[in-house]
């Protein structure tokens, strides 16, 4: 079985245990991960603050030269790289290929952005004691970031991280998810290909059990988490000293307002409803459609949704692949059934083949069950009747989450209202709230998280200012 090493301050290392990375779709071996031993977790993070001066100090041209590096040679590799996720993570070629697509980006963004990260000059002599006085303001990181991502995006939720990082001059540590270590180990190879200083890049992938030594080292001041809500703030509580960025779950909504174009918004939830299985923070899960064009709509969205193409994420077709696992799958079909014996009508889909849940739509589901309330992460969409812009905005806020939402209007003073009034991170008119850019600032509030990602963003958050008063100019 092909064994891929982890990466302890730049170099490939193995342990003395493995984790064995199975498909979610056939349960076949698709590799394991070298895991390292507390002693070898001990050196890496060792590394990671030896080398913290020499990180912050390094040219920003040396930077932009390792970030554009990773993304040339992901770019070479993509469709090795696609397979890899695929295989690891159950999800279809295509999907997999735009995420590796992404994470190219991401990187080669990250290398732009390095180069603006400049500062900020200002004149104090605005008041007396002022006089003869200028301030600037230039950006220093923390220190080591501490990076835990989840399994839905292996690759590019650690890419995420890793290039803000490595933007700021901040040693950079990542515990993958253990479903999905490979495609980040497969990242390290090209990580170690830019010769940064030892030390600058490490990727651990360790039980979770075994994450909380990390979460809790003083060396690593900075943790940047994407994964559940539960996770996440018990991981803030624990380190209420330390930056921490959580980037977390979500119910997200779309609106279809009566002035909508109907087509391009069935076509569109449809398939945001169910890309990645339903598996991403910002999949469509819930659907408040105005009276007016509710029936239209439901029947449109009904036959695309049951026109999509489900099945063996290998399959060049494939649109919809399993989840992540047998035992995911079978909450999300517990959680349809209970909707549905409280009433609700099941639309399309509702059965389960293994990991693979077919893609559904409710209808007439009452608000307090778990389908609304909590966040579903399976292909499941739960269509809801509104009276108007008030009701759906109303129900769109009544949630314990704040991702994203989007909004489906042609009404510039409707876009307006809901930039104004939607309590979330992110507001998409137009489309569906599953939209995302690295120029964007990223991120939600309420149980969706603090703090914010996209390169600028995630490259304020792992840095502090600093303000140097120059006297006597
Ligand atoms: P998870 O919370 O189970 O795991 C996320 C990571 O945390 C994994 O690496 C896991 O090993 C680690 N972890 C688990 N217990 C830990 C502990 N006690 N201490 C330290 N680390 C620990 O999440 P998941 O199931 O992998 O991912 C799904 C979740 O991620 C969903 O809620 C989804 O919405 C969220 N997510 C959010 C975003 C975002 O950007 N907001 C993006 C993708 C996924």
């Amino acid at each position: 079985m092909d064994v891929r090493p982890f990466w302890l301050a730049g170099q490939a290392a193995t342990g003395e245990d493995e984790i064995i990375v199975t498909s979610p779709y056939d349960d076949r071996v698709v590799g394991a991960a070298a895991v390292p031993t507390p002693e070898q977790v001990e050196r890496a993070v060792a590394a990671a603050d030896a080398v913290r001066r020499t990180a912050a100090a390094l040219p920003v041209h040396t930077r932009a030269e390792a970030l554009a590096h990773v993304s040339r040679r992901l770019a070479e590799r993509a469709a090795e790289v696609a397979e890899l996720i695929s295989a690891e993570n159950g999800k279809p070629l295509m999907w997999a290929r735009a995420e590796v697509a992404r994470a190219v980006s991401t990187f080669r963004f990250a290398a732009e952005e390095t180069r603006r990260l400049g500062g900020e000059m200002m004149r104090l002599d605005t008041e007396p004691a002022g006089e003869g006085r200028l301030a600037l303001v230039t950006r220093h990181p923390y220190g080591p970031v501490l990076g835990i991502t989840p399994f839905n995006f292996p690759l590019n939720l650690v890419a995420h991280k890793v290039a803000p990082a490595i933007a700021v001059g901040a040693p950079v540590i990542i515990k993958p998810a253990p479903a999905t270590p490979l495609s980040a180990l497969l990242l390290g190879e090209l990580l170690a290909e830019t010769g940064l200083p030892e030390g600058m890049f490490s990727i651990l992938p360790l039980p979770n059990e075994r994450a909380a030594a990390l979460v809790e080292d003083p060396r690593l001041p900075v943790v940047s988490f994407t994964g559940s809500a539960p996770v996440g703030f018990m991981i803030a509580e624990r380190v209420p000293r330390k930056h921490v960025t959580l980037e977390l779950g979500g119910n997200a909504a779309a609106v279809v307002l009566a002035d909508a174009d109907l087509e391009w918004a069935a076509t569109r939830i449809a398939l945001y409803a169910n890309y990645q299985a339903g598996q991403s923070c910002i999949a469509v899960q819930r659907v408040l459609v105005q009276d007016e064009v509710y029936d239209e709509f439901a029947d449109r969205l009904v036959a695309k949704v049951k026109a999509l193409v489900t099945g063996d994420p290998a399959d060049e077709r494939t649109q919809v692949g399993p989840m992540v696992s047998e035992q995911a799958a079978r909450r999300v079909e517990q959680w349809v059934r209970e909707a549905v014996e409280a009433g609700g009508r099941l639309l399309a889909g509702g059965g389960r083949t293994g990991a693979l849940v077919e893609p559904t739509v409710l209808a007439d589901v009452p608000d307090d069950a778990r389908v609304c309330r909590e966040e579903v992460f399976g292909p499941v969409l739960v269509l809801r009747r509104v009276a108007s812009v008030d009701e759906a905005f109303a129900v769109v806020n009544d949630s314990a989450y704040g991702l994203q939402a989007g909004v489906f209007t042609t009404s510039l003073a409707t876009a307006f209202r809901a930039a104004k009034e939607l309590e979330v991170g992110g507001v998409i008119i137009g489309d569906v709230p599953s939209y995302r850019a690295d120029q964007m600032p990223y991120g939600g509030v309420k149980d969706s998280g603090m703090g914010r990602e996209g390169l600028r963003s995630a490259m304020e958050d792992y840095t502090y200012p600093r303000t140097t008063v120059l006297t006597g100019l």
